[in-house]
């Protein structure tokens, strides 16, 4: 493995190529070997019996699972990482490091289904009192700062609602208070957001979407400062919740062109998006660089780039008929879950979730757009034709009003 101190110097792109390789202890091949397994020989009664060594059983780690750990960290600026075998373990397993009996925590009130749920049903037993908050709420959630508070979870933007938060004026108060603070940061990357060099105290990924970036593999990664790290890996040491050797070996290799994917799906989301905009059926943009989307001047601020998820809202003269025609008929964008693959997909925003919904003042479908890595003029094309099988199911005097 790389020095820190040898990566320091370089930007992005150079620290993606070398991070978690050192070709002359691999023989002089370029990439690392993949490690798997439970049983670790030692070579003495004493190591045995004390557990030496970095790796002394599978369950304390390998040395592929530490060399994504590694490398995850030098690119976050955390003090260490830790992986989960899904993005949502990386939640649950971030949350769990911090609170305790009888504590009271923050979530945003469109945050990822999932998290929620996991708040309601499993921290809930555990005396673990969960509160929604406006996600654009800001400094005013000291309003909300109880005497057992112990943690404020962030997700910016939202999940599907695509609210960026005011990631600052959020930790300021947590400091204040000495909460900490989670945030799910999948959507922007540490490459378009250092979300510890903004006082997060734990930042999660979901790995299953850009960093695997093949719809391949599942997996989470968690790092954290100074000041939760030690919590963080005891935590995850006592629950012996691991990825599988080939998953880290793969978001290794994803990695390598993490920047080139993420640079891509913004320049084509950007193109999609204004097309998008102009179109008659639609009737706003939630993409984090436009305008209409809320926190949008935040954005500004504190990212350094936008990926390829967004929402545009549809006017409210379609009918599910129209939706379906238009989705399943789709050529490139395909309906299903998750994103950051090659893959495009457009699936309808949940309208289950509504009542998580911060304002949601619009009665028109809301559709979420996952842009892949296919010729920007199909996906043109797809969604033109999309929208001509969405419009045949309205009536002509209703078209006229587009
Ligand atoms: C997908 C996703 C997750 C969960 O990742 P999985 O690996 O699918 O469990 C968490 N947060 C956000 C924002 C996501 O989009």
């Amino acid at each position: 493995m790389h020095a820190s101190k040898d990566l320091s110097e370089f930007n992005a792109g150079t620290v993606l190529s070398l991070l978690g390789r050192n070709p002359s202890k691999q023989e002089g091949f370029l990439n690392p070997s993949l490690y798997k397994g439970s049983t670790v020989i030692h070579p003495n009664l004493e190591s045995l019996e004390s557990l030496g060594g970095r790796f002394w059983y599978g369950t304390a780690g390998s040395p592929t699972i530490a060399n994504l750990e590694d490398s995850w960290t030098e690119l976050t600026g955390a003090a260490g990482t830790v992986l989960s075998p899904t993005g949502l373990g990386s939640i649950s397993l971030a949350i769990l490091s911090v609170v305790k009996h009888g504590d009271h925590i923050l979530l945003p009130i469109s945050v990822y289904g999932p998290t929620a749920n996991f708040c309601n049903n499993v921290l809930r037993k555990f005396g673990v009192n969960s509160e929604f908050y406006d996600p654009l709420i800001g400094k005013d959630i000291e309003e909300l700062i109880k005497t057992n508070t112990s943690l404020i979870f962030l997700e910016s933007p939202c999940s599907q609602t695509m609210e960026i938060q005011d990631v600052p004026a959020i930790v300021k108060v947590a400091k204040k208070h000495n909460v900490k603070t989670v945030l799910d940061n999948t959507w922007a990357t540490p490459l378009f957001f250092k979300a510890h060099d903004y006082g997060i105290d734990i930042s999660v990924e979901a790995g299953t979407k850009y960093v695997g970036g093949h719809s391949d593999l599942l997996l989470g990664l968690t790092s954290a400062n100074s000041r939760c790290w030690p919590a963080l890996r005891s935590t995850y040491d006592a629950m012996g919740m691991l990825p599988g050797a080939d998953d880290c070996h793969l978001a290794l290799r994803g990695l390598r062109t993490l920047q080139l994917r993420v640079k891509e799906a913004e320049r084509k989301a950007l193109i999609l998006a204004e097309w998008l905009e102009a179109r008659n059926e639609v009737e706003r943009i939630l993409h984090p660089a436009f305008e209409d989307c809320p926190g949008h001047s935040l954005w500004v601020r504190d990212y350094s780039g936008s990926t390829g998820v967004f929402t545009f809202i549809l006017k409210d003269q379609f009918s599910r008929a129209g939706l379906k025609d238009m989705l399943e008929k789709m050529q490139i964008f395909k309906l299903g879950y998750s994103w950051g693959g090659y893959e495009s997909l457009l699936i309808p925003v949940n309208s289950t979730s509504r009542d998580r919904i911060r304002t949601w003042s619009h009665f028109g479908y809301a559709l979420r757009i996952q842009v892949g890595l296919e010729d920007i003029d199909d996906q043109l094309r797809d969604l033109e034709m999309g929208f001509e099988r969405l419009k045949s199911h309205v009536s002509d005097v209703l078209q006229a009003r587009l």
